[in-house]
């Protein structure tokens, strides 16, 4: 029988790509039994009456008549309400959270309180309560399986090590480095939507796009891997790699690093999450090592990039601070995505809201909430006027 699998963010870059898993391995192998997008009614249900699903959520309410028609033999739900019943579906047992930004969190906490194992893609999530989410899972005896490509790949060298925590030197995440790798620091402020929408090796949507561009994608990656391997700050590093075929690494204390490696395609982690602890043949390009030619590395810009530094100082300081650096990402991303901010105005906007907020409290589900909250409206209130943003 196949792993029953509830997709939560179904319409977007990560949501596509697993049903293009699913489509590969068959049902026998992934079965998906739950689909909730944001708003595009017309791809959930084309999504919907390809695979058969008859438990959808539309969280747009006001597009809940038009699924319902398309689909009228489904149970239609909307709202974080529909989310969390999606999340905690009888019949389901693995919910994949794909949806961008903070709101699958709640619903991946239900999940993990139904017992669900979970296949995490929504590092905001993790960024922002990894600590919680993970001691709920540990509590709960439900796994947390990244889809990151970075943390599968961890998860993966991890798993070749046979659990040995204490022989842990280095988590080395590879970065790409972004289409503004080689650009000089002084140019930075001019870069524009399109360019920073063109990312050298990876499609994937608007938001995790314009972070690679920043290394912010990064940054929230180094927190995100400190929760999901629970390790020291201090033991994550990064290295960039523009080719994207070593998707990172595992130094131990014998000095052996190990690493995984493919072609980049967001389908390969996926599976790996899906069928764990099996492995399962696919249709996937494989790598073709002669082609290669070459693998370059290099150390991530600091000087020019200041989110790697950013994420450091939130992820050592814990508390609210990875929380507080995550939403006043979202709200600095939004108004470049707008055209109210500059490029470089993002690291900006992030530094001064972790300055301005870093004596919040952040130790409980309820406090890292209110930071969020609080994090977005100061990092609102320091966007030029005239942005819709703005407070
Ligand atoms: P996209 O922007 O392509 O897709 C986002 C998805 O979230 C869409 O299905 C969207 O629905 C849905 N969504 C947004 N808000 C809600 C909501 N309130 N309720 C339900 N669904 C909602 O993003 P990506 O697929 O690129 O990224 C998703 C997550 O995965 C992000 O956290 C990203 O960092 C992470 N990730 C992505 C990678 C990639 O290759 N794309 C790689 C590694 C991680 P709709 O469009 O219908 O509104």
């Amino acid at each position: 029988m196949g792993k029953k699998v509830v997709i939560l963010g179904s319409t977007g870059s990560i949501g596509e790509s697993a049903l293009k898993v699913a489509r590969d391995v068959g049902p026998e192998t992934m079965e998906v039994v739950g689909l909730a997008a944001g708003t595009r009614a017309n791809s959930l249900c084309h999504q919907a009456k390809e695979f058969g699903v008859r438990e959808v959520c539309i969280f747009d309410e006001g597009k809940k008549t038009e699924v319902s028609k398309a689909l009228p033999t489904a149970r239609v739900a909307t709202g974080l309400e529909g989310l969390i019943d999606l999340a905690t579906l009888p019949e389901a047992d693995m919910v994949l959270i794909s949806i961008v930004g903070t709101a699958g969190l709640k619903p991946a906490l239900a999940a993990i309180e139904a017992g669900k194992d979970l296949a995490v893609a929504s590092k905001e999530i993790l960024v922002m309560a990894g600590e919680i989410v993970m001691a709920a899972a540990a509590r709960k005896g439900v796994k947390v399986l990244p889809v990151d490509s970075e943390h599968n790949a961890i998860f993966q060298c991890l798993e070749g090590d046979c659990h040995q925590p204490e022989a842990v030197r280095r988590l080395i995440l590879t970065a790409s480095g972004g289409p503004f790798r080689t650009w000089e620091k002084e140019r930075l402020s001019e870069v524009t939507l399109k360019q920073a929408l063109k990312h050298p090796t990876w499609e994937m949507g608007r938001k995790i796009t314009i972070d690679s561009s920043t290394l912010f994608n990064k940054g929230l990656e180094m927190i995100e891997a400190r929760w999901l391997f629970g390790v020291g700050m201090e033991k994550v590093e990064v290295i960039v790699h523009p080719q994207s075929i070593v998707h990172s690494m595992v130094e131990f204390c014998d000095g052996s690093v190990l690493a995984q490696l493919s072609t980049t395609d967001m389908c390969f982690p996926i599976q790996y999450a899906v069928t764990y602890p099996k492995r399962c043949a696919n249709k996937l390009e494989p790598l073709d090592f002669a082609k290669l030619a070459k693998l370059d590395f290099e150390a991530p810009r600091e000087d020019a990039f200041p989110a790697v530094r950013l994420a450091r100082e939130a992820g050592l300081a814990g508390g609210a601070l990875p929380a507080i650096l995550n939403a006043a990402n979202e709200v600095a991303v939004d108004a470049f995505i707008e055209g109210s901010l500059a490029f470089t105005g993002i690291a900006e906007v992030v530094e001064e809201t972790m300055t301005r907020l870093s004596s919040l409290p952040g130790a409980t589900l309820d406090e890292l909430l209110d930071a969020d909250a609080q994090a977005r409206r100061v990092a609102a209130a320091q966007l030029p006027e005239g942005s819709l943003l703005g407070s």
